[in-house]
């Protein structure tokens, strides 16, 4: 068992459909500690920034178009693996192949609006946790 941090996004597709709650509710049912907590309207430049390993990637500017189209929810989660954790709960990134009952599956649009954000190594969280939470 290790207890570690993840950074958890709610994107603009989930928060416009009213999804916050729902999302947040999975999180606690599942166990994990939400330990810090906000809101966000991320620029085009910061959705740059953050997706910056995808910089190369043909739907770079098509993905960081669409984080900065509308509110986030950005969380830090905490528990003992949670990294693994927040990832199965989220599901795969295309919704159509994420397993029943993940929130990709049940909730999300489509490959790129797929609803939630989730850090996948410890390398990553250390580069985005303080991205968006100073001090953290
Ligand atoms: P994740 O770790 O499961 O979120 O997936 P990735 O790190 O591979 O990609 C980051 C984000 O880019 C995904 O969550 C999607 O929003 C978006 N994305 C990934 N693959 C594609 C793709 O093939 N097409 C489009 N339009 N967006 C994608
Ligand atoms: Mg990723």
């Amino acid at each position: 068992m290790m207890t570690e941090r993840t950074l958890a996004i709610i994107k603009p597709d989930a928060v416009e459909r009213k999804l916050i709650g729902n999302i947040l509710s999975r999180i606690e049912e599942s166990g994990l500690d939400i330990i810090a907590l906000r809101t966000a309207s991320l620029s085009k430049e910061e959705a740059e920034g953050f997706y910056n390993v995808h910089a190369h990637r043909p739907f770079f500017d098509s993905l960081t178009s669409y984080m900065s189209s509308g509110p986030v929810v950005l969380a830090v989660l905490e528990g003992d693996n949670v990294i693994s954790k927040w990832r199965q709960l989220m599901g795969a990134t295309d919704p159509k192949e994420a397993e029943e009952g993940t929130i990709r599956r049940d909730l999300a649009v489509d490959k790129e609006k797929n609803s939630v954000h989730g850090s996948d190594s410890p390398e990553s969280v250390a580069f985005e946790i303080p991205y968006f939470f100073n001090g953290l």
